[in-house]
């Protein structure tokens, strides 16, 4: 069978995904294809804290990542309260807020002077009273950062049944095939079914390479250089048991030495997902290492924090992004269009509607469908393609749990 595209887009993550739907609410034959779960591999991975850029300017200075954010948390308040399309109001929020606070080095908090009158998300001085119990003993200011956390399988899922017949499943696997023209272009891209012997033919105008990671095989494929991409890997901890939902950054000087994110698993027990300069630092080392690694950090970081009886596990992933000279992480949303394959890397979650607007600018297609949409909504119903299912948090993807001293 054969189907007409305007637009093609490869990975349902948050790039993929919001993408999606702003060109199908522009009227386009748009479809996206997915080789794993939908909210994939970063997106669901991720801590889903909605970033306003503070902590981008912990070095006392505007610098352009901060530039890039600052205006994305209003962004997304619109779309979560419904009154900007996409509309986002089912999505659960794990938190309306962050705790910044800092630990007990002489450096700390030194960034933070001067720098927060450039943020629109500014953090807010607590009184003591007003502490979480978590932070009573520590020193120095604590504040209240008004940075949502989402819950980013909510998110994917809410953008994924707005979208519903528009996400196909595909094996990379099995049969995957690009036809690309001696000019460069891809004319159209050939799939089967999976566990299926159907195949689908895709004529294509623009090709859009949204897979995070998967990138850098996709570019291999479609005849432009891998080299295009850097790969930033992370070793997260989780954490599970009695602990209260509490959500925050403790800053060290010009790091968050510590980001602690946290939500309720399918059993209703409290998980802890532990990132920021803990899960860099723990890269090299085995988990069981790791997990001794963070239980020092968290007894630094959280004075009369206790940690008997609960239950950890780490996970590994990687941040894939457009590849910079030092291999530091680039500052705003990436992208390459070379023929008609625009490769995108948002950078960070928080930059998904950003991506969508600098890539549909691009891809100059607004309002240039070049074929019949309801003969494409037809042939897609009448297609009946499996769709991918939704990503699981990283809680609910570890089999093995280590109970801490
Ligand atoms: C641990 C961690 C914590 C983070 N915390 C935050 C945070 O708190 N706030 C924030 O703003 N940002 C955060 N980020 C960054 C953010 O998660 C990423 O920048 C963002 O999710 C990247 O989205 P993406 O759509 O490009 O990629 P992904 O979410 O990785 O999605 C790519 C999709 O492509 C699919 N795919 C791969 N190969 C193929 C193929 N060949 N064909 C079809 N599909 C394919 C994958 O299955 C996947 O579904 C964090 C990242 C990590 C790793």
């Amino acid at each position: 069978m054969n189907l007409g595209t305007d637009v093609l887009i490869f990975g349902g993550g948050c790039a993929g995904l919001w993408l999606l739907d702003e060109l199908r609410r522009s009227g386009l034959r748009v479809l996206l294809l997915e080789s794993g779960a939908v909210g994939g591999t970063q997106t669901t991975g991720s801590q889903g804290i909605l970033h306003g850029g503070t902590k981008y300017v912990l070095q006392g200075m505007f610098s352009a990542s901060a530039g890039s954010v600052r205006d994305m948390p209003a962004r997304w308040r619109a779309s979560l309260a419904g009154t900007v399309e996409p509309d986002l109001s089912p999505i659960r929020f794990r938190s309306r807020h962050c705790y910044l606070w800092r630990s007990d080095s002489w450096q700390s908090f030194l960034g933070m002077v001067g720098a927060q009158a450039f943020l629109h998300v500014k953090p807010v001085p607590l009184p003591d009273a007003e502490r979480p119990g978590l932070l009573t003993r520590c020193p120095g200011q604590v504040f209240r950062l008004d940075e949502e956390v989402i819950d980013t399988t909510s998110f994917a899922e809410v953008l994924a049944e707005r979208n519903r017949g528009l996400i196909l499943q595909i094996d990379p696997a099995r049969g995957l095939e690009f036809q690309v023209l001696p000019t460069g272009r891809v004319a159209a891209v050939r799939i089967v079914e999976p566990h299926g012997s159907r195949e689908l033919s895709i004529e294509v105008n623009q090709v859009v390479l949204a897979a995070g990671a998967g990138n850098a095989q996709l570019r291999s494929q479609v005849g432009l250089t891998e080299n295009a991409m850097q790969r930033r890997p992370l070793h997260m901890v989780l954490v599970c048991g009695d602990l209260p939902l509490f959500n925050g950054h403790c800053i060290d000087g010009a790091k968050t030495r510590v980001t602690i994110t946290a939500d309720r698993d399918s059993q209703g027990r409290v998980v802890w997902q532990i990132g920021g300069q803990l899960a860099e630092d723990g890269v090299r080392l085995e988990p069981a290492e790791q997990i001794a690694h963070a239980q020092r950090e968290l007894a630094a970081v959280l004075p009369g924090w206790k940690s008997a009886g609960l239950e950890w596990t780490t996970y590994r992933i990687d941040r894939a992004e457009a590849r910079t000279a030092d291999g530091s992480r680039p500052n705003d949303v990436q992208l390459l269009h070379e023929n008609n394959v625009l490769t995108i890397w948002p950078t960070k979650l928080v930059l998904a509607p950003r991506m969508a607007q600098h890539a549909i600018e691009h891809l100059g297609v607004l309002n240039h469908s070049l074929g019949g949409l309801s003969e494409f909504h037809t042939a897609l119903s009448e297609l009946d393609w499996p769709a991918p299912a939704l990503a699981l948090p990283p809680w609910e993807l570890q089999s093995t749990w280590i109970s801490g001293s």
